[in-house]
């Protein structure tokens, strides 16, 4: 590390560029009085976004507010009547105003129900015996009055299955989750901010634990925020938290216009007390916030991958820590940063649940060798014999499967034996995976004839041979669609799904695929890392990781904490009811820590071979990050862009004597994409603090936002290609 940073005012200096002049303020033309204002707290927290994340603030703004909210979609309503002279009895009502006979009539019959309460449109309708005409004709005669109510979340659409009351469930606390709520029970009681990692295995109860603090917290009057990831957003997930609390809002990217504004207008009025939502939804404008749980909290798809690059757990956090609240962290496989907080930062500790709910056992995970596999067995197969045979004893005993394999398509390369050609994008660094024609069905002669790039979309037909030497073309490598042909052929009359985002473009898609599962019309769920995660399935009693060190493969330093997380949330949809749940996962590298721990459910053996490698290269959680990435048709321009950038970083660190080492320009994993070239830039640190100068500097110096070069700034980056 280098000395502590001189303490130089920045703007002393002549290395860099003056600050630019402000744009000029344009006046104010109108106010949108239809949409809510954001609260003060989410417009501070909009400038620590703006700033940490290096985002312009209107875009930091655009991004906290729902697109249907600031159109101003319409708000489902209806239309509520009174008595304009409340309680006036009906003979005096007919003295004092000359009605016609039909409107008398109607009145008459509507009188009684009005004294008591205002009633809705369509019953005074039915009440009266009457047509709109007549109820108009009363209004205007003023002997009604009417008035628009905008409709919450439940009045407009019951949630079906949820009892009004809240069910409490009917089994006792595990001790390991009465011991964790003792330990929040100080925080939710006299709430100040604090983080608290709740680590628990899978299925070990964590959902019940954040039940009951949030119920604590609903008890003083305030509310509560759930974000889980998008994908577990389904109905039944959403039913654990409806069932108990009766004034739920949901907020996520798959509802209609209507109902997502109508859902942030009931949470900004104040109706809501719980919101269940996924990474946009830690901008909830909730008033009187009293606790934030972020479920998962391991997952990568808290962050969001443009503009502005925030991790809804960090942001999550910090709003926490702004309103001074608690916040739970949950998951089985805590982020390393997380892990690491707890030992390192004051405000963060640990809560465990090293144990499933009595009579429910972890499942049994065994590896297998495919090296050893291919020498013993001829042809291609991607189940092993084991695999296979367990899935023949599951179906016997009219148990479900899931299967993982995390690569979609049909093959990754095409390759000719003969001359070593490899079929790649000509817009990107990547090789062109074969599809099945959309049409074609599994295992159709000549229904793989297409190839596709998994980066710029661009589809087009498989060459029938080498277009170098003409000769036979090979296809390696394995997606879902080659398995779910080999599943089909093996086990003929298999009922099976297939989960990835080829066959599930909408959530809605997503959620009646489950559903079906549920009910048990399937037999086998085959897909990518979204069958991974959160699935409660008590029939489920195999579990297949295909290929389980795929993403080993890539150049990134989280790829081994990427293959422990995948497999551990794979094995634990086993074995979640007292039927023992079985787990095989295939892999060619048998010996690798982060799989042999997974298998054995043993996070601390993970993080004791893991650390130290971090520690060694000043990666996270020992070092923060910044990566910007540049790109452009033109090899030259992008080149030398950066390379500009990167003096700056450096003529910065050398000036202030900051300890920040800077990687680049060099090309990124991937050089080429979309069919522009791109260069990066890495900035490492011990501390967030120095890597926040240098981005001030950078964004003064107009390098970032106004230069014809945009730059993509990636603050605590997950994504490294
Ligand atoms: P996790 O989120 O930790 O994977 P869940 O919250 O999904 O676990 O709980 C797994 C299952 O165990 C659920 O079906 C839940 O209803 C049940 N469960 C939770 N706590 C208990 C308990 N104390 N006793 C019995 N069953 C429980
Ligand atoms: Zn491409």
């Amino acid at each position: 590390t280098l000395p502590a940073p001189e303490k130089t005012a920045p703007n002393q200096s002549e290395l860099f560029a003056p600050e630019p002049a402000p744009d000029p303020i344009k006046p104010i033309r109108d106010v949108l009085r239809q949409v809510a204002p954001l609260p003060g707290d989410l417009l501070d927290l909009a400038r620590w976004i703006s700033s940490y994340y290096c985002c312009p603030i209107g875009m930091t703004l655009a991004a906290m507010v729902p697109a249907a909210v600031k159109r101003a979609a319409r708000l489902p309503q209806r239309q509520l009547l009174n008595l304009t002279t409340p309680g006036e009895p009906l003979p005096e009502l007919l003295a004092r105003i000359k009605l016609s006979a039909p409107a008398k009539k109607a009145l008459t019959l509507l009188h009684p129900a009005l004294l008591t309460a205002p009633v809705e449109l369509q019953t005074a309708m039915q009440t009266a015996n009457c047509s709109k005409g007549i109820i108009q004709r009363l209004i205007t005669q003023t002997v009604l009055t009417s008035r628009r109510e905008i409709l919450f979340p439940q009045m407009a659409e019951p949630v079906p299955d949820a009892p009004d009351a809240p069910a409490e469930p009917d089994f006792a606390l595990t001790p390991d989750q009465t011991a964790a709520l003792v330990a929040l029970e100080p925080l939710l009681t006299a709430p100040r901010f604090a983080v608290r990692l709740l680590h628990g295995v899978t299925g070990s109860g964590k959902t019940e634990v954040y039940i009951r603090a949030i119920a604590q917290v609903l008890a003083q009057g305030k509310s509560a925020l759930v974000l889980v990831p998008e994908i577990s957003l389904t109905p039944q997930a959403v039913q654990r938290f409806t069932r108990r609390f009766p004034r739920i809002a949901v907020l996520h990217s798959g509802m209609r216009d209507q109902l997502r504004h109508q859902h942030w207008h009931a949470i900004a009025g104040g109706w809501a007390q719980v919101v269940v939502g996924a990474r946009s939804a830690v901008f909830a404008p909730l008033p009187n916030l009293g606790l934030i749980i972020v479920d998962e909290e391991h997952d990568g798809s808290y962050k969001q991958d443009e503009a502005p690059r925030y991790h809804g757990r960090d942001v999550a956090i910090k709003r926490a820590q702004s309103a001074n609240i608690p916040i739970i962290l949950g998951t089985a496989t805590p982020a390393l940063e997380t892990y690491h907080n707890t030992r390192t930062n004051p405000n963060f500790a640990l809560l465990e649940l090293r144990q499933r709910p009595p009579g429910i056992k972890m499942p049994t995970v065994r590896i297998v060798d495919m090296v050893q596999e291919q020498r013993n067995r001829r042809g291609l197969h991607i189940l092993s014999m084991a695999l296979e045979r367990g899935l023949t004893e599951t179906l016997a005993q009219k148990g479900q499967a899931i299967i993982l394999l995390n690569r979609r398509g049909y093959a990754h390369y095409i390759t000719c034996n003969r001359c070593g050609f490899v079929l790649m994008c000509t817009n990107c660094d990547a090789t062109l995976v074969v599809h099945r024609a959309p049409h074609a069905a599994p295992n159709e002669t000549g229904g793989y004839n297409q190839v596709r790039c998994h980066y710029c979309q661009t589809t087009t037909m498989l060459p029938s041979e080498c277009p170098d030497c003409h000769a036979k073309l090979s296809q390696l490598g394995q997606g879902t669609q080659r398995a779910e042909d080999e599943l089909l052929r093996k086990f003929p009359g298999l009922r099976l799904a297939r989960m990835d985002s080829d066959t599930m473009e909408r959530l809605a898609d997503y959620e009646a695929t489950l559903a079906a599962f549920g009910r048990g019309e399937l037999d086998v769920l085959l897909g990518t890392q979204m069958i991974a995660k959160g699935l409660d399935f008590p029939n489920v009693r195999l579990v297949g990781v295909l290929n389980a060190d795929v993403a080993m493969a890539m150049p990134d330093f989280r790829a081994a904490e990427r293959t422990f997380q995948l497999v551990c949330q794979v094995a634990g949809r086993a074995g979640r009811s007292t039927d023992p749940g079985r787990v095989f996962v295939q892999t060619y590298q048998p010996q690798l820590p982060a799989l042999t721990s997974a298998c054995q459910h043993d996070y601390a053996a993970y993080v004791q071979n893991e650390l130290p490698q971090r520690q060694e290269y000043h990666y996270p959680p020992y070092g923060r990050l910044v990566r910007m990435v540049l790109a452009h048709k033109s090899d030259t321009l992008v080149r030398q862009h950066a390379q500009a950038l990167a003096d700056l970083a450096l003529r910065t660190a050398e000036h202030f004597n900051l300890p920040v080492t800077i990687s680049g320009p060099q090309p990124p994993p991937m050089n080429r994409l979309m069919d522009a070239y791109r260069f990066e830039i890495i900035l490492s640190a011990p501390t967030a603090g120095p890597l926040q100068q240098i981005l001030h500097q950078a964004r003064r110096s107009g390098l970032l936002w106004q230069s014809q070069i945009p730059v993509q700034v990636d603050v605590d980056p997950l994504n490294m290609f």
